[in-house]
């Protein structure tokens, strides 16, 4: 018997040809058919379980976890079926299909849910994502290829030395500064005009030039210099003037390896050119550190995803040394 919502009469299931089953299972609202006007009172049926076949209502209206499926069991199944719909491998249109190893890497399975025993496959958060704690768990060696391994063994030696030639360019600004707090001194001292005095100092020369300014770093007056922090530390150099016309021989202490020429056009503006462009390398070069390291993080997450999957699929680990191609484990 069900009772319609409106009028409250009961009805038996034969008397309005509704199986036992449908009544106590999947209507969610009864309208019997002296009540309905079959537009808004109408018999509301719950919706059913997502997987072909099955009669049973779905869990929307479950509050802790809805879902689509009448169990957690269908749902697997579900995703399972929609798998197996997949190519196991790349046919010849490659690129128009994901495979079942690709499509199982956007799944988020149970096992990686911790604490969420028999909870069913649903599409993860990221792609290939792991644990935090994976890397430091695993065996890296049976986790990534000799071929996975060998790119991000580059990829870091790579980031490792844009991470040196930044450190470059932060001593190019470190040098720019000391030549500009001597100009400062200079003027100080009498020696020009903030106006006029040009201040580019000899030992900027090879600002910019990364290999030549590591040489300079390595040199003993490039040494005393970033020691003492002061480019009046060691002995300057004589200084070369673009012009060629003065002095050689310069050992003033203020203004040793400096160009003093009033109005210098061949230095003009050369301490904001020269600190826009280490800005702007470091720039660069952070850039594309960071590039690297998203690449490697995208290796190091498909490669995860693909370890766990294997371990979940077959209950052990292909060890890739032996053949780096991926083959099934069976
Ligand atoms: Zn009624
Ligand atoms: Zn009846
Ligand atoms: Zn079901
Ligand atoms: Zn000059």
């Amino acid at each position: 018997m069900i009772a319609c919502d409106r009028c409250e009469d009961w009805f038996h299931g034969d008397c309005i040809g509704m199986d036992k089953y449908t009544g106590e299972n999947l209507v969610q609202k009864y309208i019997c058919p002296n009540c309905s006007d079959g537009e808004r009172h109408v018999t509301r049926y719950k919706k059913m379980c997502s997987l072909e076949g099955c009669v049973r209502p779905a869990r929307i209206y479950d509050p802790r976890e809805p879902s689509i499926f009448c169990s957690e069991e269908h749902c697997q199944t579900w995703w399972e079926q929609l798998i197996a719909t997949l190519p196991r491998t790349k046919g010849t249109n490659q690129f128009d299909f994901l495979t079942q190893e690709e499509f199982m890497g956007l799944l988020d399975t149970p096992q990686r849910r911790s604490g969420e025993k028999g909870a069913a496959w649903r599409l993860g958060d990221k792609p290939f994502g792991v644990s935090d704690d994976f890397w430091e768990t695993v065996d890296l060696k049976k986790a990534l290829t000799a071929e996975e391994r060998s790119i991000l063994d580059t990829s870091a030696a790579e980031r490792y030395a844009l991470g040196e030639e930044i450190v470059l360019c932060k001593k190019m600004l470190q040098l720019i500064d000391m030549a500009l707090k001597r100009r400062e001194a200079a003027i100080a001292a009498g020696k020009g005009t903030a106006k006029d005095l040009c201040g580019y100092d000899v030992r900027l020369d090879t600002v910019g030039v990364s290999h030549q300014f590591g040489a300079f770093l390595q040199s003993s007056a490039g040494e005393a210099i970033f020691k003492a922090g002061r480019l009046d530390a060691p002995l300057p150099l004589p200084p070369t003037n673009p012009d060629g016309n003065a002095a050689e021989n310069n050992t003033d202490p203020f203004t040793a390896g400096m160009c003093l020429k009033k109005k210098c056009k061949p230095h003009v503006g050369w301490s904001a050119i020269m600190i826009k462009s280490a800005k702007h390398s470091i720039k660069e070069l952070a850039a594309q550190a960071r590039e690297k390291l998203a690449a490697e993080a995208r290796v190091r997450d498909s490669a995860a995803g693909r370890f766990r999957r294997k371990r979940v699929e077959n209950n052990s680990v292909v060890v890739y040394d032996s053949d780096p191609a991926m083959e099934d484990a069976e």
